[in-house]
């Protein structure tokens, strides 16, 4: 085997599915840059980063947290409107507080599982 070359087998693709040494030389501990196993867990990292970046940012992943968020607040409402069945007695303090805590909940709704 060629030290200076780097040790990692990749496929061949002139005879796939057969296998071969990388043809780069050696940049740090028997492996090119590509090949070197620091470099290639930093690029796993940085691909799974920008992987979950645009998972968030997925439209179907928003239309989920805003339902999520409705279904907070439409909880919230039907709470207070089985609470107080009858028109004319009045509304408490805890019909603002539990819906302020609704808000704030909802508001809260980062992520959806
Ligand atoms: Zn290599």
């Amino acid at each position: 085997m060629d030290e200076t070359k780097c040790s990692k087998e990749v496929w061949n693709e002139f005879s796939y599915p057969t296998r071969r040494h990388c043809s780069r030389k050696v940049w740090k501990d028997g492996f090119c840059w590509q090949h070197h196993p620091e470099n290639v867990k930093e690029r796993k990292q940085d691909q799974e980063k920008r992987r979950q970046v645009k998972l968030k940012n997925h439209p179907l992943i928003k239309l989920l947290i805003a339902n999520a968020k409705i279904a907070i607040l439409t909880k919230a409402m039907q709470e207070v409107i089985d609470r107080y069945p009858y028109p004319n007695i009045p509304l408490g303090i805890n019909v603002v507080d539990t819906l302020k805590q609704a808000l704030q909940d909802a508001d809260n709704v980062k992520e959806v599982e």
